[in-house]
């Protein structure tokens, strides 16, 4: 490809630099997305203008990013990020840049960035393209590799590698073999654990929302980078589950991952589950012996339990998602998910024990865990659930029934209930511990019953706990 199309909010965006006497070019994953057919979903410009002049010759300019170089401009309701070309010298840390030094050469700027496929500019005057790593070639062959040598280019910033995999499980390319190679390297390895949990969160999320996780999961544990950071993890590879009642193929790890493959793919919360839900059951691993086939009473047959495993793993989840520094309303909301995850419905379920469900599980969960369940069994054998199988038929009708009793507005939480502590204490019951179990004792009483949410019937209910207590 010679050229590409340029949008023409940026065509405009050209002529305010070219009439300023500065070039400019779109870069980075715009274009390379471009080159791919596919909508670039965010546009990085680079200039030889500095922060200052890009500033002085645009209306609305925030600085964004100063330190690296980098402002982000507000034009035709669009946000365009600018970046003064760079060429970084130095990476004692590994991380950051010595110094970030502007220059006025393009080429400069497009060798200082970590992939070909990333180190493509074109014009934004007429779209032409300007190639020096052959990134066009390798996007062609679907490979991932370093701009210069692998070795130096993942010791200047520990990030790179990890950067590697997150694009080979967003576009499904190969790493190239030398860039892999380094990737193992033990002075790489080193210098990949410096980096900050937050700039590994980012990619680590942007793995979670690719087509197939599973790609870039694997390639995590291939390089001892899931060890790295989630070894909780790691430690699922190996524990069987496969038995002789034959729901489980995989082992705990594959599970998993196959799980989060399973999850929605525009639902972090469903597939961070999905990826820990089972994480706990090699502590909760036992083994029974037990004659499986009655016919064959002598024969006896390996069953694996993995009793209370949904609580070790929730558990188990909540200080991995600290550790690499989710946000706890995020990581709330996972821990809940795969708490509950263990809910069998049947058919002959009261709606006493539907309105239980509802209250244990939150009403606002529900889909996530209906959800959930779907990755799971996704995760047993790679095959996508039917709509007409058991699973799904059983899934409907518990969502029927929670329709049916959220209809009647029967009370499904505390709030709901037609008296509260005040009324308790208005009639003599002391302030206090004993409010709270009565209030939820009589809550018990109007889920089993719904008639009973009155406020004499309750009071009286209450009279008679506060004397039982
Ligand atoms: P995405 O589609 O996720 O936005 P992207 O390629 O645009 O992908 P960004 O993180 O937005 O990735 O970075 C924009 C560009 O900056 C990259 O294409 C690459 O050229 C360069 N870049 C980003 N991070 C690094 C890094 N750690 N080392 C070298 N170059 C980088
Ligand atoms: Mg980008």
């Amino acid at each position: 490809m010679k050229s590409i199309k340029i949008p023409n909010e940026l065509k405009k965006m050209y002529s305010i630099f070219e009439e300023n006497g500065f070039e400019a070019f779109l870069v980075g994953g715009a274009v390379r997305d471009v080159i791919l057919g596919k909508e670039a979903s965010d546009w990085d410009v680079t200039t030889n203008a500095t922060p200052e002049q890009v500033s002085s010759i645009f209306k609305k300019v925030i600085p964004t990013g100063i330190a690296h170089g980098t402002v982000t401009v507000h034009f035709m309701k669009k946000e365009i990020e600018v970046t003064t070309y760079r060429c970084d010298s130095g990476y004692s840390d590994g991380r950051h840049p010595d110094n970030v030094t502007f220059t006025t050469n393009l080429e400069e700027d497009l060798s200082r960035r970590d992939f070909t496929m990333n180190a493509i500019a074109a014009s934004l005057k007429d779209g032409k393209i300007v190639d020096p790593f052959d990134g066009q070639q390798d996007i062609r062959k679907k490979i991932i590799r370093t701009v210069g040598k692998a070795y130096d280019r993942f010791m200047e910033d520990g990030l790179r590698p990890i950067r590697a995999l997150r694009f080979s499980s967003q576009l499904g390319f190969e790493i190239e073999s030398e860039t892999f190679e380094a990737i193992t390297n033990s002075d790489v390895q080193e210098n990949i654990k410096s980096i900050s949990m937050e700039r590994f969160r980012d990619e680590f999320t942007k793995i979670l929302s690719s087509p197939e996780p599973s790609v870039g999961l694997k390639a995590m544990e291939k390089t001892g980078i899931l060890k790295m950071f989630i070894p909780e993890l790691a430690d699922c590879r190996g524990i069987t589950q496969a038995d002789a009642r034959g729901f489980h193929e995989f082992d705990v790890l594959d599970h998993n991952i196959y799980a989060c493959d399973g999850a929605p793919r525009e639902n972090l919360t469903v597939r961070l589950a999905a990826l820990f839900h089972d994480i706990g059951k090699k502590d909760a691993r036992t083994v029974e012996k037990k004659a499986f086939d009655t016919s064959k009473p002598d024969e006896l047959s390996e069953i694996i339990h993995f009793h209370g495993h949904e609580k070790i793993s929730a558990a188990l989840t909540r200080p991995i998602l600290f550790r690499l520094k989710f946000p706890n309303a995020l990581i709330d909301k996972v821990v809940h998910l795969i708490e509950q995850h263990m809910f069998f419905f049947e058919d002959f379920w009261s709606d006493a024990a539907v309105r239980r469900f509802i209250v244990r599980v939150k009403p606002e969960f529900i889909e996530d865990l209906f959800d959930l369940r779907y990755a799971d069994i996704y995760g047993m054998h790679r095959i996508p659930v039917a709509a007409t199988s058991p699973a799904a038929t059983s899934l409907n009708h518990l969502r029927d029934r929670i329709a049916f009793v959220q209809a009647q507005k029967s009370a499904v939480s505390l709030k709901d209930m037609a008296v509260n502590g005040s009324d308790l204490i208005s009639i003599g019951i002391p302030a206090g511990k004993k409010i709270g179990i009565i209030l939820n004792e009589l809550f018990q009483c109007i889920l089993d019953d719904p008639n009973m949410n009155e406020r004499e019937q309750l009071l009286n209910v209450a009279k008679k706990l506060a004397e039982k207590y």
